[in-house]
């Protein structure tokens, strides 16, 4: 397998995790400019600093492939404990960091191909699942991140891979070599590229020539990243914290366009390759996996944007109001339905024939479209409750400075000896959390809504539920 040459141990802090990045050197534009100094460059400190408090909460599982301890993001759930352990762990990290964790998709590809890879070597006899147990073990061994590829950038919706004008369009192989495949095309919305060491990726049509799922090492050569724009990013560029919002760890996972130029992959990282009658069951297994997640971390989130709604009714002198209690009645009952969604689903979880668990398909779904919906609701409320200088604060700068500062204080000053300053910060969390790309990752993280429909409706079992009426209903049926 393709190791990182530059991680010569296993990275056991979140210092040893940022030199390996450093080390790394992978590249990524943005704003026009190539930065190779990714860990230390203002914009992405941020990001990397949520993936790097993922070294330093301790999330131990132990390990099937090695019976070692390892961290719980690189672990194949072997139970249903193990399940609700994970959405227990995603509430608690997104209360400390109320931002992206990164590492979600990626352990959720993982746990997908370990799934799927069993079942095709059984109808296939392919050696897929012994290659890809070699490499888990290789990542649990140096406890390294990867992140999870599998949204195309698709051009024509209505068609096809293999329809599209441009074949680049979806990530497709465009040579078969002894040694490995050449791969080509395009992937989009790429969560964690400048924390993560490990890519993998997977196809989401089944479409034979596009069906491939494949590891490589983030800075492999051929691969250009470019960063997305998110709300206010080009505050983390400013000095000062106020303004940032969330200054230690930004908002949603610093997402890129991931593009493809004729990439070589070694056969021993290729985990599937044509079998393209498995796609579906691999986009289901992923799917299930990353909709379980969707109430526990935004449920964290909830929590932190609660936490600087309260303070603001505070600060306003309003913890009495009824409307406003009630209001926020409704965002605590819609922060602990979305997280009781993700308990749901893991503790209906269930045993696949790999030995790996996964999630109740159904209850996931729920999950993730819930969070679709509540998300904007809890924005929502948050902003009513707010009021307007949510949108018409000024600056830091103007807070600081030696003129104005003393009437901002003044003119700002809250309820209850909460000061000026104080306000500002809840506020500009409150703006960070709840601004447009956050709002964004809730509807299109894991699916727009429409595809978590489409599974409900297929699993309702509809015809089931009318012979329950009719038997209720006394409704007899000719049966002959
Ligand atoms: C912040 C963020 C982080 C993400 N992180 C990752 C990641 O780490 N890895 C990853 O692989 N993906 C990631 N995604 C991608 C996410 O899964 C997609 O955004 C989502 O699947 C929607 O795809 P799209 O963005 O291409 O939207 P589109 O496909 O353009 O969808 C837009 C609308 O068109 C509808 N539509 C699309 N195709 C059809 C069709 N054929 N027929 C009818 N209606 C159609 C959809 O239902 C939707 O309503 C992330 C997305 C966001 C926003």
């Amino acid at each position: 397998m393709a190791k990182i040459m530059t991680i010569k141990k296993p990275l056991g802090t979140a210092n040893d995790y940022r030199q390996s990045l450093r080390d790394m050197k992978t590249a990524i534009w943005a704003f026009g400019e190539k930065i190779t100094n990714v860990p230390d460059h203002p914009l992405f400190i941020p990001h990397v600093n949520a993936v790097a408090k993922t070294y330093e909460v301790n999330n131990p599982a132990t390990s099937h492939l090695t019976g070692k301890t390892i961290n719980r993001f690189n672990h194949i759930h072997q139970s249903v404990d193990d399940l609700v352990k994970k959405v227990k762990f995603l509430r608690t990290i997104n209360q400390l960091t109320a931002c992206c964790i990164q590492r979600c998709a990626g352990q959720d590809a993982l746990n997908a191909t370990y799934v799927v890879t069993y079942e095709i070597d059984q109808k296939y006899g392919t050696n897929y699942h012994e290659r890809f147990k070699k490499f888990m073990t290789y990542l649990q061994e140096y406890n390294l991140v990867t992140i999870g590829a599998m949204t195309d950038v698709k051009g024509d919706r209505s068609k096809k891979p293999n329809q599209q004008a441009d074949p680049d369009l979806f990530v497709h192989v465009v040579e078969e070599r002894k040694d490995g495949v050449v791969v080509r095309g395009a992937k989009a919305h790429l969560t964690g590229v400048s924390g993560a060491h490990q890519v993998i990726v997977f196809m989401r049509e089944d479409s034979k020539d596009y069906s491939i799922v494949f590891s490589c090492p983030v800075n492999t050569p051929g691969i250009t990243y470019i960063f997305g724009r998110q709300s206010n990013d080009t505050r983390k560029l400013e000095k000062g914290d106020i303004d940032k919002g969330n200054a230690e760890f930004a908002c949603v996972g610093g997402e890129c366009v991931a593009i493809f130029d004729n990439v070589f992959i070694p056969w021993e990282d290729v985990f599937m390759y044509k079998e393209y009658d498995f796609a579906g069951m691999f986009v289901e297994a992923f799917a299930s996996a990353h909709r379980q997640n969707y109430g526990a971390c935004k449920g964290g989130i909830a929590d932190v944007l609660l936490g600087a709604t309260y303070g603001i009714i505070k600060a306003n002198g309003l913890t009495n109001a009824s409307h406003i209690r009630d209001k926020v009645a409704d965002m605590i009952n819609m922060t602990e339905t979305l997280y009781a969604g993700s308990l749901a689903c893991s503790y209906e979880g269930h045993k696949t024939p790999s030995g790996a668990f996964v999630a109740d398909t159904m209850l996931a779904n729920i999950t993730k479209h819930n969070t679709t919906k509540f998300v904007y609701e809890l924005n929502r409320l948050s902003h009513d409750i707010c009021g307007g200088l949510l949108a018409t604060l000024p600056s830091e700068a103007d807070l600081r400075h030696p003129e104005i500062g003393p009437k901002l204080e003044k003119a700002l000053a809250g309820a209850a000896g909460i000061t000026a300053e104080e306000k500002m910060r809840l506020l500009r969390l409150v703006d960070n959390i709840s601004g447009g790309t956050a709002c964004v990752e809730a509807m299109h993280g894991a699916g727009p809504p429409q595809s978590q429909r489409i599974m409900m409706l297929r699993d309702a079992k509809l015809e089931g539920k009318l012979k329950l009426a009719e038997k209720l209903a006394g409704i007899k049926k000719d049966k002959k």
